[in-house]
């Protein structure tokens, strides 16, 4: 076994006043944790769950929006093209892949110019670059797989993709580095203040601060009303939205990110390549009253495939691996509300972030860190930060050495040499540097999200068994306290009388 890198240990430090704790480890709150650990301040955060990006930062469509889509003026629009620019240099520092493969809103027929040429006009406005509305010819050459029903299409340069989890593990990874410390677990249930300091607290358990940041996604306005809020003006509707992701041998179907023309219940159902080489097509949009079901339903699945299918007729859902569900946060009001509270004190609320919220949480964070020297936050540039993933640069998983590099790797840890999860080609030596991260990952979920064993064609059918394995060598605990995402997840049963 490896020793733990110092510091991880977060629980021994909840003796501390924090400058700033934020409430929340979805993308909106960790990248807000990452800018504040560049100025010289303590900051916490906490979240409900046993890992970063537990919220619907763990399941979207993973598109970096242009920013046509909001209307010019809103906070949407605005943070939207902002976190598009800044994202692929965010991505590049900390070695989260990115694909500036743009996107296309199709048009079906004389009805549709309408809509594309009112997106156009918006994100002229909203200052999105590169846009341009073409016809059927270009389309077809650009998409070749495309409806022969499609017309033409707004095509957005400057749309991408990426991995929302990767890149939000990646920046919490790196403000572990610089000194945040994160508290899992730590479902907020009460709040009190005394003087100019908040004490928060899962029932358990207390972290004191003199600024709050709620970015509690689908639970936000609630968190808002525990922190002591009367009448909130912004409600939450908790909007699941379901897809299938189809087998690598699909990857290359789409180019880039195809939507349909938005309606009044979103964007409606995309067909979009992944970072990681997948098809993904969905999502769909109903209400429910349950923010935690991310269950997805056979109606719902024959919803997308239908959906593709207008877009991209060969798309063949026998070839799917798996689906998913994500929750969006959906306000009362069309936009995101990011804002200082009125009632209390040193509190600021990000409410109400749903889609594009992934793609502005570069620019969100800029904007809270804002919001915070507005209420009276003093911060200093630090002249000992560390830009990269972690203090010895990013980190690089086996599957994507260079030959020469795995060859050395295996030499200096024969680890690299064992191959765990075959489909993605994870190695023991990629697992048990993420047990021992910046964040440890110990949980099957935990190392899934991080290096893919388990998302590949068998849906880790062949390598859980052996990741919990190592889980539990590793931290040196029994295989039936292994969970495949914390609580009461476990995956083997303890025999009675026995071991
Ligand atoms: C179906 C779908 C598709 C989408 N597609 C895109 C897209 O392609 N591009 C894009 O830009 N955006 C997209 N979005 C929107 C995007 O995913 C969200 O805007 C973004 O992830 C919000 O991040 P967040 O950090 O604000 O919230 P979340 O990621 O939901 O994080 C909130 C965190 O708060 C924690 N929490 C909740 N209650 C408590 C509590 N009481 N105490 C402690 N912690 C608590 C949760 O555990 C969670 O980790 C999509 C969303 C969905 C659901």
């Amino acid at each position: 076994m490896r020793p733990d890198p110092a510091g991880r240990q977060t629980q021994e430090n909840l003796h501390m006043i924090y400058d700033v704790l934020i409430i929340g480890a979805g993308c909106t709150g960790v990248m807000t944790a990452r800018l504040l650990s560049t100025k010289n301040c303590s900051v916490a955060v906490a979240d409900a769950g046993c890992d970063v990006a537990m919220g619907a930062t763990c399941a979207n469509s993973a598109i970096v929006h242009a920013g046509y889509d909001a209307k010019p003026g809103t906070l949407k629009a605005k943070l939207n093209v902002r976190g598009n620019s800044l994202m692929k240099d965010l991505a590049k520092q900390l070695g989260v892949p990115l694909r500036e493969c743009g996107s296309h809103v199709v048009g079906f027929g004389e009805g549709d110019m309408k809509t594309l040429q009112e997106l156009y006009d918006r994100g002229v406005t909203n200052g999105v670059p590169g846009m341009r509305i073409i016809g059927q010819d270009e389309l077809r050459r650009m998409e070749p797989n495309i409806s022969s029903e499609a017309t033409a299409s707004l095509w957005a340069p400057s749309a991408g993709i990426t991995c929302p989890y990767g890149l939000t593990i990646a920046a919490a990874d790196n403000a572990v580095t610089n000194g945040v410390h994160f508290y899992f677990n730590f479902k907020v249930i009460g709040a009190s203040r005394a003087g100019d300091v908040y004490y928060i607290s899962n029932g358990t358990d207390t972290i004191a601060a003199r600024y709050i940041v709620n970015c509690a996604g689908v639970n936000s306005a609630h968190v808002a009303e525990l922190l002591g809020e009367n009448n909130f003006p912004i409600t939450i509707t908790p909007r699941r939205g379901e897809y299938i992701v189809l087998d690598k041998v699909c990857g290359n179907m789409a180019n880039s990110t195809l939507f349909v023309c938005p309606s009044e219940r979103g964007k409606g159902i995309l067909v979009s390549p992944t970072v990681h080489g997948n098809l993904l097509i969905g999502p769909n949009a109903y209400p429910i009253e349950d923010g935690g079901d991310r269950s997805t339903t056979a109606p719902g699945l024959e919803e997308i495939t239908t959906g593709a299918h207008l877009l991209m007729p060969t798309v063949n859902t026998r070839m799917a691996i798996t689906s998913f569900a994500g929750v969006r946060a959906t306000p009362n009001t069309y936009d995101f509300y990011i804002k200082n509270s009125e009632q209390l004190p040193n509190v600021v609320h990000a409410v109400g972030v749903e889609s594009p919220g992934f793609a502005s949480s570069p620019a969100t964070a800029e904007y809270l860190v804002g919001l915070l020297e507005d209420a009276g936050l003093k911060l200093e540039d630090r002249d000992d930060y560390i830009p990269t993933r972690r203090a010895d640069g990013n980190h690089k998983q086996f599957h994507n050495m260079t030959d020469e590099e795995k060859v050395e790797i295996c030499k200096k840890d024969p680890a690299y040499g064992r191959i765990i999860c075959r489909c993605e080609t994870v190695t023991e030596g990629d697992i048990i540097d993420a047990i021992h991260g910046p964040i440890p990952a110990t949980t099957i979920d935990m190392i899934k999200k991080r290096l893919r064993a388990g998302m590949g064609r068998c849906q880790g059918g062949f390598c859980s068994p052996r990741v919990a394995d190592l889980i539990a060598r590793e931290t040196a605990k029994a295989l039936d306290t292994v969970t495949k995402c914390g609580g009461g997840s476990w995956l083997v049963e303890k025999r009675k009388g026995g071991n």
